[in-house]
């Protein structure tokens, strides 16, 4: 039980390491790409509804489509909808 336990915290660490390092190479894609518009624009989060300014967004690309989220969490219900 206990082995049980250690693989899935493990799995669970990697998993977190994994999305990290996919996350940062995402934002650096997108900083080459020079992400525009105004950083006080408004922009909604699909996932609560909430509207965050586009500085504070958290940006992530799904499907090749850039949404913003107001938090991590949202952004991490998001793309567990799509994978569902
Ligand atoms: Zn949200």
């Amino acid at each position: 039980m206990y082995r049980l336990l250690l693989i899935l915290a493990l799995l669970l660490l990697l998993y977190f390491l994994l999305r990290r390092a996919f996350r940062e190479f995402k934002h650096r894609h997108l900083d080459d790409r020079g992400v525009s518009g105004d950083p006080d624009q408004m922009v909604q989060d699909p996932v609560c509804h909430t509207f965050v300014p586009r500085k504070t967004a958290f940006v992530e690309t799904v499907g090749g489509q850039t949404y913003c989220f107001c938090s991590r969490a949202c952004a991490a219900a998001f793309q567990q909808q799509l994978s569902r």
